[in-house]
């Protein structure tokens, strides 16, 4: 059998094909016009202030921490179900990532442990929005504002998603998007922090770019180094390629609803099979769609479907079980039960906005039969 449906995959037409191109025949191809055009662009959908687009998600959130102060002896309570990159840049800038414990119904980090894990240490929380379904932002602002924290919002998978009749991008103190190829748009890699705060705007483009500032009135070559930065920044035909694909944001967030939906009313009676949930107060950008099979071998589920040609993943295996984790910090099996449990039974089914309704049923044929 030939047939292979990965489980994301970007979606690139001839009009995105020629804006890349318009930019590559032009004289510049970073450091030009088409970021702050792309930054605008984005900021202006999220009903953000201010955009910093930067190389990768990873590059975004590492800069929102730097930009934040996070520092060596600071905690940042963070989901244990993430992809590594949430926890890993927070360890980059020398600080404790200390995890709290998922709402089994949302997947996301649930607020009642938040609270348990604050200390004197804590500077920040960084909330992921799971499988593209926004997190409780009433319950963790009201956190922060009372903890004095920072919220830092990991939206890599949540980019067109709502909260409360508002699109993500301006609920906490900064947002992180991710334009890598299975997320919501793609630059190829890439990445942007929205916040509408502007001393944390202009910190970000600062480690953009190796922390210099220009210093014209003492000469047009002359610059400082403010803050230790780095390069993190895009090209300007990757923001090309990110502009003409954000015009067809919507449309993608359509499919993808339109695919869940599908798999939400195929499997929602299997008793075997638990659908992620959509609290009715939100519109998820359904970034993925893990299912957990219950009273099933999850590895012979697994196996089985990928020997069927579907690209089917796990997201995630919680931080804190990684070696470096346990080493470093102690955590072990059990800490974070709800997140090993859902762990124990998680497989993302393919989805993305190109798959067609036929390779849709085909995946839910080969779910219902091995279960
Ligand atoms: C994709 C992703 C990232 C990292 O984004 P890159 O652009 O791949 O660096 C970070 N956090 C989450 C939750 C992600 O899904």
């Amino acid at each position: 059998m030939e047939k292979y449906i990965p489980y994301g995959h970007q979606w690139i037409d001839d009009e995105d094909i020629n804006e890349v191109v318009k930019v590559l025949r032009g004289d510049w191809i970073t450091q030009g016009g088409k970021i702050e055009e792309f930054e605008k662009a984005v900021v202006d959908y999220c009903g953000a202030k201010y955009g910093v687009a930067v190389c990768s998600g990873t590059a975004g959130l590492q800069a929102a921490y730097l930009a934040a102060g996070i520092n060596s002896g600071d905690e940042v309570i963070a989901t244990p179900l993430t992809f590594a990159a949430t926890a890993n840049t927070v360890v980059c800038c020398g600080a404790k990532p200390v995890f709290a414990d998922i709402d089994e119904n949302t997947l996301n980090i649930d607020p009642e442990e938040i609270r348990k894990k604050i200390t004197d240490r804590t500077k920040a929380i960084v909330s992921v929005d799971f499988a593209g379904h926004p997190c409780e932002y009433e319950e963790i602002l009201e956190i922060a504002k009372q903890n004095n924290l920072l919220v830092i919002e990991d939206a890599c998978h949540a980019l067109g998603g709502e909260y409360k009749g508002k699109r993500i991008g301006s609920f906490a103190d900064m947002t992180i998007l991710s334009f890598h190829p299975v997320k919501a748009i793609t630059t190829g890699e890439g990445g942007m922090v929205l916040t509408n705060n502007k001393e944390l705007y202009e910190k970000l483009k600062r480690i953009r770019h190796h922390g210099i500032i220009k210093r014209p009135e003492k000469g047009n070559w002359y610059y400082e180094i403010e803050s230790p930065g780095l390069n993190l920044r895009i090209t300007d035909f990757q923001c090309a390629l990110g502009l003409s694909q954000l015009k067809k944001l919507d449309k993608f967030i359509s499919r993808r609803r339109e695919i869940a939906e599908m798999y939400n009313n195929a499997f929602q009676n299997i008793k075997e099979i638990i659908i992620p949930k959509e609290k009715d107060y939100v519109k998820s950008a359904w970034h993925i769609y893990p299912i957990q099979v219950q009273g099933n071998d999850r590895r012979k589920v697994f196996e089985h479907l990928q020997e069927q040609g579907i690209g089917v993943q796990v997201h995630y295996m919680p931080v804190h079980l990684h070696p470096f984790y346990r080493k470093r910090f102690g955590y072990k099996e059990g800490d974070f039960p709800k997140a090993e449990k859902y762990y124990q039974r998680a497989i993302s089914l393919p989805l993305f906005p190109k798959m067609s309704n036929q390779d849709v049923e085909y995946v839910i044929q080969s779910v219902e039969k091995i279960i």
